[in-house]
Order: C-alpha cells, then structure tokens, then sequence
C-alpha cells in the first residue's frame, strides 16, 4: 500500500522481496570485513548528491530521480533474514539504512537487529544517521555476543560541503555524538571519510580537523576515499559543484578526464588516491588512530586463517599506496582470497607439509608461501 507525504514530497511504497541477505563471493577486505549484505529500503531521503547509490544498477527500472523521494519498503524483511540466516556461516553481516522517516514509520533497521542478535552474528554498520543510537541497547547485546563496528561517514566538517552535497542528511555534529555515544559503550567507532571532495576537502587541515574530531568522539580507524564519478550520480554531482563554485567544474571535468558529451573516469588518478591515502595514514599516526578498520574473527580452528588473510588484504591497501603494479596486488588479493576461504586450517596444513604445503594452494608461490611461514611463526611465537 503506498503512503505519500505530500508536504515532505515523499512516498513509500511497499513491497515483498525474494531474498534479504546478498552474499558476497569475498570479504570486501581491507574495507569492512563484510561477507553479507541486508538492506530494508531502496532509495535514501538524505539523497546525497554523490551517493553511488543513485546509479541505475540498484534501482533498477525506477527513475533515478526519485532516489530520495520514493523509499520502497521490503516489508518482508526480518521475516526473511529470519529464514536465510540460520544457512550462513558467521561471517560479519554489514546492516544499514537507519534513515528517518523510513524507520520511523517502520522500524525494520531495529528488527533487524533483533534477529542478528538472536542468531549471533557480528556486525557492521556505515551510517550517516545518529539514529542509530536509538537502538544502543541491541549494539550492545551483540558487542557482548560477538563485535560490532560502526562507521559514521563525514566528508568534511565544512558546513558548505554539508549544505551543497549533503542537503538532506543528518548534521555532521548529531554524527559525532553519536559516534561517543556508542564508544562509551565499548563499540568500535571511527570515521569513513568518503567520499574526500578533490580540490575543496582535501587539504591536510580538513581532514586533520576531521581526524582530531574522530579521537575526539572515542572513534579508533577512520578510512579514507575519493569520490567516485557515475553516470546520473555524476551528472548530480557536478550540478551541486556548480553551485558551490562555478570554477570547480572545469577543475573536476579535468580531473576526471570528463570530456564533453563523454563519461568521466570513475575514479580520481591512482597517484591522488595513493597521495591522499598516505596523507590520512599520516594524520592518523599523528592523533593514534588505524587507517584500517582492525577485523572482527570469530574464534575457532579457522581463525588463523581469517587473520593471515586480513594481513595479506592489508597488504593489498599499502601496496596501493605505494603504487605498485596491479599484477602484484593482484596477487596479494588472489592469495588473501584463497587463505580466507580455505576449508581447513592453514597452520595445520603448514605443520602437515610445510611451506611446500603451502605452496601447492592456488595462487601462492615461494615468496607468498615464506611471507605466511613468517606469519605463522610470529602467531605461534605470539601464542607463548
Ligand atoms: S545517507 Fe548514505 S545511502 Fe543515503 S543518500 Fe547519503 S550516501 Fe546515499
């Protein structure tokens, strides 16, 4: 049954889906961790300019430009996650969505986490809503059970950054109280500083400010990325530019290789990204935060092998930085892949046959293979 608020312009419309939990083939390591991904709403009303999410590909048939005044509801949401959860491994599940009024009106997001504690899984969560901290009390029955992990994403604390790409969205100060709020329970908290605007939010005292403001509010990681460029998203993005300084088109069609008539490059050049990545590395040394957001394991015989991947994911993030060739990071991402999802454990098969055992799994070779024999000793070393 639709439901429309003329005065807001916004309608709900909702609906029955097939299926709630999207599976990932990988782990989005060294990001978020995530395995599985849930979310109640399609569209967003805080319609950020440069949310990605505007592209066609999620929204499928609809208009793109009613992203953030038609929120379809999947109605049968917990109902589902309530059926598809008992078939999953453990892994960490990444929720979202606390978007007012959606959740208001029907409170899936909290639902939600009812049945991620009962069946006690890990979570992830990367909101621009203080919302969330209404439900501080089921964050922390899951902390308790297994871990939880929230990002709050902040461009900037420009508030004319806020005004022209984010004109709908939460204030970014409601974000860092929330963000001590949920540390002061032991939550892991930080900042996802995406996207990092080029030319006008990417200077070393914003995001200094904005590091300092993350320590500040008990947050530990914060992870650092530019903005991306796609097809209505761009079209948007660029508009909202447009009005916050008419020069910074002509930069950002540059920058973005835009031709006109053509598509943009979907992301900033490698040596800006790795630039910018080295910058926030800096700072965050600095005020002693991680640039990586550190991985939840669930324990057991398999654990070792979800730690010797996340350090080759990590390794994947600093060789970027270091712009090496895609081949080698490639490898790196290959053989975390592989070790991740090895059905037996990796140090059991190190102690049965060696680095040669290593060797034989897909993927690793001798320099890999002596690399995660050194790991493996370092844990074995840890252990005494
Ligand atoms: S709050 Fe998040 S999901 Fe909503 S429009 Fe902004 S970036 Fe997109």
């Amino acid at each position: 049954m639709p439901w429309k608020c003329l005065l807001m312009k916004l309608e709900f419309q909702e609906y029955r889906t097939r299926k709630i939990v999207s599976v990932h083939k990988h782990v989005d390591g060294p990001w978020f961790w995530g395995k599985y991904t849930a979310h109640p709403y399609v569209g967003c009303r805080s319609g950020c300019e440069f949310c990605y999410l505007r592209g066609s590909r999620y929204l499928g048939r609809r208009d793109p430009n009613t992203f953030d005044t038609l929120i379809q509801v999947k109605i049968n949401a917990v109902e589902l996650l309530k059926r598809e959860l008992p078939a999953l491994e453990h892994e960490v599940i990444s929720v979202g969505d606390w978007q007012q009024p959606a959740e208001d009106r029907y409170q899936i997001s909290r639902q939600m986490l009812e049945m991620v504690k009962v069946h006690g899984f890990p979570l992830f969560i990367v909101e621009r809503s203080p919302l969330l901290t209404r439900d501080l009390d089921l964050l922390t029955d899951i902390n308790q059970q297994t871990w939880v992990g929230v990002l709050f994403s902040m461009s900037s604390l420009d508030p004319a950054l806020k005004r022209t790409f984010e004109p709908h969205s939460p204030g970014v100060k409601r974000r860092l109280q929330a963000m001590e709020k949920l540390a002061n329970t032991g939550i892991l908290v930080g900042t996802s500083i995406v996207p990092i605007f080029p030319f006008v939010g990417d200077d070393k005292k914003q995001l200094e400010e904005l590091i300092r403001a993350t320590r500040g509010h008990g947050g530990s990681c914060v992870l650092a990325g530019g903005l991306t460029m796609d097809g209505l998203q761009a079209e948007r993005t660029l508009a909202a530019a447009r009005r916050l300084d008419p020069a910074l088109v002509n930069r950002w069609r540059e920058f973005y290789n835009w031709k006109v008539n053509g598509k943009p490059q979907y992301g900033p050049p490698r040596a800006y990204n790795a630039r910018l990545g080295l910058l926030v590395r800096e700072l965050c040394e600095k005020h002693g935060l991680l640039d990586r957001m550190p991985r939840y394991t669930s324990p057991g015989p398999l654990s070792i092998n979800k730690r010797i991947a996340e350090k080759l994911f990590l390794k994947t993030y600093d060789l970027e930085l270091e712009q090496a060739t895609n081949q080698r990071i490639w490898a790196y991402r290959k053989a975390a892949w592989t070790v991740d999802e090895l059905p037996e454990s990796i140090d059991e098969i190190f102690k049965a046959r060696g680095q040669a055992g290593l060797q034989e799994l897909p993927g690793i070779g001798v320099r890999l293979a002596a690399l995660i024999t050194h790991w493996l000793q370092e844990e074995k070393a840890q252990e005494i």
